[in-house]
């Protein structure tokens, strides 16, 4: 039985607990999990007021509200009452579970401490997700870490392997080390996924609140595992694992120089592997592509490798297809915005997470350039979305420009048309990456671990346009599936982008390439639809992800 730890898991929309990517990944996997039969159990908090949802005021702010949500009613209580320190405080906690139903049921728990007998601070640990990077998140993580090892035990689970994906449940190796005595035992059982390539996307707390907030768990010397005063999840969750993996070939290599004592270069027990990210097809596919691979390609979802044979779809039945999604989508930000978007023209995407990596308002840099492009090469229509974390104001500052540039863009032209939709979430997304012509991501390079939203809309024959990062390096076919935006780097060169390169890229092969293409090529445009589908399906979906994690991960577990 694997356990898998994550602090978010995107299941579905009722369930408002995740914020990007990492979360609708560990969503997926889970399903993934339970079509295939591998016996597993998930593991992640309660947050009762969700993540953050947005309202965007016609200045371009964004406003923070919470999302509370009916958990009552849409998870099953435990009944369960079980112990867990948090310093002196000697505190209480529960679970809510949730079911997946595949060929093996798998079980997703959701730690709670928001018991009424409980010190007002700790019931606290309940209410968002990543809200606080103090002594609260220190206590979200030990709950989640101690807590969710607590909790297997006292339901019987009988585990192999510790999935810690990402380093937010590394305190489980805490409880781990008190049953089986040494670091070696622990290292057999544990297997870490990190996803984060930047060094302050890693959870750090001080040395000395570590020590008081575990001091009744004395298993561990804190002032060993300390670097400079602090604790390193990170740096914890490779000291303790077996096994350790990043998300992508080319993460692998950034990787290895954040953790050189872990790099794929060394030799030991711990050597950087990678296994690539997926999506779970099922999910992701919309229903009326599905319809026709249900029609061309029988076996496509129990078998995506026969998503290769995409070319035996009717061109026209494809795009007939797309078109009613498209049009789906052009209703929807007509609804929701006063864009008076249509049907027949030219549509971007640009829909994650907002924050400076992913430099999601670039396109929008030189708007009486692209004014130009659009008036000499074809209209345009562009699709925003995507929250800023709260205490992000780089990243509010970017949905502003949005906002503000999109109303420029409104005075100066009838050839473009921008829209931001608030809220993006799962639903959304899966109108949106099979909806829209091209799917533009250009974060900055080599900080997309992998990137997985791409993956979805080239599933739907939704041509990519990224930058040379993350998965796209191993998918990007240049002018076949999609195309690549500045530079290819070497799988091990780890320099960054250059912003005035790729807008460079972005714009000039808008204005010579892809709307030449997209309004007076269309047969070339299709057959691009159809080897998008056939490349990335068969490969970039979590079927393939999960034997991966089966045979060169998790194997810690058989030994
Ligand atoms: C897939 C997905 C993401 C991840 O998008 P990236 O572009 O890979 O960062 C984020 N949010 C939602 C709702 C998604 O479905």
């Amino acid at each position: 039985m694997i356990a898998y730890f994550a602090m978010e898991i995107g299941l579905e929309d009722r369930i408002p607990t995740y914020s990007g990517g990492l979360g609708t990944l560990a969503g997926d996997t889970l399903y993934a999990y339970a079509d295939i039969g591998i016996p597993a159990v998930g593991i992640t908090l309660l947050y009762k007021k969700g993540y953050v949802s947005q309202k965007i005021t016609p200045s371009g702010m964004q406003l923070d509200f919470d999302t509370p949500w009916d958990y009552k009613k849409i998870l099953k209580p435990t009944n369960l009452q079980l112990q867990i320190s948090f310093g002196e405080l000697v505190q209480e906690f529960t679970a809510w579970e949730y079911s997946i139903i595949g060929r093996e049921e798998i079980k997703v728990f959701f730690l709670d401490a928001s018991l009424p007998n409980n010190h007002p601070e700790i019931r606290k640990l309940n209410d968002r997700l990543y809200y606080d990077d103090g002594i609260l998140r220190l206590r979200q993580e030990i709950l989640l870490g101690i807590g969710g090892y607590r909790l297997l035990k006292a339901l019987g689970y009988n585990i192999s392997v510790y999935h810690i994906n990402e380093s937010h449940s590394a305190f489980l190796v805490v409880e781990l080390i008190k049953e089986l005595g040494s670091k070696e035992e622990v290292r057999k059982k544990c297997v870490f996924t990190t996803h984060t390539p930047v060094p302050a996307g890693h959870d750090k707390f001080p040395v000395d609140m570590v020590k008081q907030e575990l001091k009744s768990y004395d298993h561990i010397d804190w002032d060993k595992e300390a670097e400079e005063g602090f604790i390193n999840l990170s740096k914890l969750s490779l000291n303790y694992s077996g096994k350790v993996n990043a998300v992508s070939y080319k993460h692998m290599f950034v990787s290895s120089n954040l953790f050189p004592e872990c790099s794929v270069f060394s030799e030991g027990y711990c050597k950087m592997d990678y296994v690539t990210n997926g999506v779970y097809h099922k999910r992701w596919i919309h229903r009326e592509i599905q319809e026709l691979f249900n029609e061309y390609i029988p076996g496509w979802d129990e078998n995506p490798i026969l998503l290769g044979q995409a070319y035996y779809i009717p061109s026209e039945l494809l795009l007939k297809a797309h078109m009613r999604i498209k049009s789906d989508l052009v209703n929807l930000v007509n609804k929701l915005t006063d864009s008076s978007f249509s049907d027949d023209v030219f549509t971007i995407c640009v829909a994650r997470r907002v924050t400076a990596y992913k430099r999601n308002n670039l396109i929008l840099s030189d708007i009486e350039r692209l004014k130009y492009i659009a008036e000499h090469n074809g209209d345009m229509q562009i699709i925003f979305a995507g929250k800023a974390h709260p205490k992000d104001t780089f990243g509010k500052e970017m949905i502003a420009d949005i906002i503000h540039k999109s109303k420029k863009l409104k005075e100066m032209t009838k050839s473009i048309k921008v829209a931001f939709l608030e809220n993006y979430s799962i639903e959304m997304a899966k109108l949106l990456v099979a909806g829209c012509d091209v799917w533009l991501n250009n974060p900055r390079r080599p900080y997309e671990a992998c990137g997985t939203s791409g993956m979805k809309a080239g599933m739907n024959g939704v041509l990519n346009f990224s930058t040379w990062d993350g998965w796209w390096l191993e998918g990007g076919i240049e002018g076949i599936n999609g195309w690549g935006i500045g530079p290819k780097p070497k799988w091990d060169d780890l320099s960054e982008s250059n912003d005035k390169e790729d807008l460079e890229d972005i714009y000039g092969k808008l204005a010579h390439i892809i709307l030449p293409m997209f309004y007076r090529r269309k047969d070339e445009w299709v057959r691009m639809m159809k080897n998008s589908i056939a490349t990335i399906g068969p490969y970039f979906n979590t079927y393939r992800m999960a034997y991966e994690y089966l045979g060169k991960i998790y194997q810690i577990g058989l030994r």
